[in-house]
């Protein structure tokens, strides 16, 4: 399967060692033309705003919106950001095909980054165990959740609980770093959902 990092900024090269060590020789995409002919993609986690800046010249950005509008995506963290329907903290643009709002920063800076434990919803345990391990740096908060957007895995929060991994159809969106964990479990399944997608084409 041939499967694309983003790679304008941030910590694509995380991806790219996750994906090799399961044996995905991934593409890295930093202009229009690499997106040619890649069935996934990866968004990775970095500076939403850096990104941006950097996906405005030669067209990337609407090639980009193209192909997350129609194939298997995994975004994390500022990905997920640029993945949004909506950004706050503070609004920016973004590719608009999550139906969500994402919360820049809502975790506190970067001193205040730390690991928890999310729990993953029952009826997805079966694939990812009951827990997963999440790096949050900088993280957003994921909110305003809309139509055909579940909830994969979630934390305990003052207020209820806040989702950390969702899934609207062929996308799975974190705003942790599954990339810097010890478990392989989020790409593991990205990948053999992006492999179902391509075989019922
Ligand atoms: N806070 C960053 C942003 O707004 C995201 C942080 C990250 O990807 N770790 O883009």
């Amino acid at each position: 399967m041939r499967v694309g990092i983003l790679a304008v900024q941030g910590d694509f090269a995380a991806h790219a060692r996750v994906l090799q060590r399961l044996g995905v020789q991934a593409r890295l995409v930093r202009q229009a033309d690499d997106l040619d002919g890649l069935e996934a993609i990866i968004l990775p986690g970095g500076e939403s705003t850096a990104m941006l800046k950097l996906l405005a010249p030669g067209g990337l950005m609407e090639r980009l919106r193209a192909f997350v509008s129609e194939r298997p995506v995994l975004a994390t963290c500022a990905g997920a950001i640029l993945l949004a329907r909506r950004v706050l903290g503070p609004e920016q643009p973004s590719l608009g095909v999550l139906n969500m709002t994402a919360v820049r920063n809502a975790y506190g800076r970067q001193i205040d980054s730390c690991i928890r434990l999310a729990r993953v919803r029952p009826e997805f345990a079966a694939v990812l165990g009951a827990e997963l391990e999440t790096v949050l740096i900088r993280a957003p908060r994921f909110q305003d959740l809309g139509a055909g957007v579940e909830i994969v895995a979630e934390a305990d929060a003052e207020n209820g609980c806040e989702p950390l991994l969702l899934r609207q159809g062929r996308i799975l969106a974190a705003s942790f770093h599954p990339e810097l964990g010890q478990e392989d479990k989020v790409h593991r399944w990205f990948l053999a959902q992006a492999q179902t997608a391509l075989q019922s084409r």
